[in-house]
């Protein structure tokens, strides 16, 4: 590994094997794996991700957009790659592409044929999704038969696949509901199939859906934060390994005498004598203002220390009172240490919201670890 001389997030696709290996364990041989690379590859590197998922045989892709999508197809990606959150004025897109869209209602389909015929394509792969409680996206139990009728009238397209998505498949408490989730996805789908004279495969487990309801894992499953190394639970995480490690270096250490401040408004005064480290990351890069006046902390040496006052645009300052340390020195932000899951926790997050926000200015850099 190369010193870090700057802020870089690591993406080690070793974890990220060792994560796909630990849950695809909890799955059937034959059943399939959609590996969800939206967001970047949630923050990551989608196109480096996406690659790694295809040598570990994962078969389909999902992406929330179709701009997503492209940079996969741009990258000479030909996997299938399923468009969660289509809209009409992207039809077009998604079909120069061959991505294949998700459709969530009646005038989503009535539009999508339309196009399709317009287009003159045949057989065109759609998927169908189901809302059984999210109430995000999705048709309901009553679309069925609009859904059929539809379906049988055109040649322009056929229903690759029929899903729906968990909204709580990594809560305890809320077994029952999701339960209810399961049974309603079943039914619908066994509608689905019966009337229509081929075969959609099923998909609706998300990485807590995998890890809690393998019994409802059907044809393939969506993973998605899982792969990133976080399974929304702790005993989870400890077989699941981050794939994203946030390093920068310390760019100047000050001694700030007691009565002194340090950063906008003031917000930190020295009780003492303090050695404070400035680093290159802010709020800008993805580390939310939130973190700030101790709330959030980072590692040097291995050694936790608090980031003080208010988070800069651009920077951060750091208590390294205790800390051996000098400028130039590695400092890990999060990774294996602190993870992404602790420090979200202080502020009342979760590590998807904080691998996601880690914005594109912080340069991505492959390894293997
Ligand atoms: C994002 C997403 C997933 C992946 O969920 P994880 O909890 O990250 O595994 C799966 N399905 C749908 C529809 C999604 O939007």
């Amino acid at each position: 590994m190369q010193k870090t001389t700057e802020t870089v997030l690591e993406i080690d696709l070793n974890a990220l094997r060792q994560n796909y290996q630990y849950l695809t364990s909890k799955i059937d041989k034959t059943t399939e794996v959609m590996g969800v690379v939206k967001a970047f590859g949630y923050g990551s590197d989608a196109v480096a991700v996406a690659k790694e998922l295809i040598s570990l045989g994962v078969s389909y892709f999902a992406v929330a957009y179709p701009d997503e999508g492209i940079a996969l197809r741009n990258a000479g990606i030909k996997t299938p790659i399923l468009v969660l959150h289509p809209l009409p004025a992207t039809f077009k897109k998604i079909v120069t592409y061959s991505m294949e869209p998700a459709i969530y209602s009646r005038s989503m389909m009535q539009q999508f044929i339309t196009f399709a015929e317009k287009e003159n394509v045949t057989d065109y792969p759609i998927h169908l999704k189901f809302n059984t409680g999210l109430n995000r996206l999705g048709f309901t139990a009553d679309d069925t038969a609009f859904i059929l009728e539809n379906v049988s009238k055109t040649n322009s397209v056929k229903i690759q696949s029929v899903f729906s998505h968990l909204a709580a498949s990594e809560d305890h408490l809320e077994k029952d509901f999701t339960k209810s989730q399961l049974d309603q996805f079943r039914s619908i789908s066994e509608i689905i199939l019966e009337k229509l004279p081929y075969k959609p495969f099923r998909h609706t487990l998300n990485t807590s859906g995998v890890l809690n309801y393998p019994e409802a894992q059907y044809d393939m499953v969506r993973t998605g934060i899982g792969l990133y190394g976080f399974g929304n639970d702790p005993k989870e995480n400890s077989h699941l390994k981050p794939v994203a490690t946030l390093k920068t270096v310390i760019s100047q250490i000050h001694t700030v005498k007691k009565g002194e401040t340090v950063g906008y408004n003031r917000a930190f005064k020295a009780s003492e004598t303090t050695k404070t480290a400035t680093l290159p990351v802010g709020h800008a890069d993805g580390i939310k203002r939130l973190f700030g006046n101790k709330r959030g902390w980072v590692t040097v040496h291995g050694k936790k220390a608090y980031i003080i006052g208010n988070v800069c645009m651009d920077m951060i300052m750091i208590d390294v009172t205790e800390i051996d340390c000098e400028e130039g020195d590695e400092v890990i932000v999060f990774g294996e240490n602190p993870s992404a899951d602790e420090l979200t926790q202080v502020i009342n997050t979760i590590p998807y919201e904080l691998i996601t926000g880690i914005s594109q200015r912080v340069k991505r850099v492959i390894c293997r670890k």
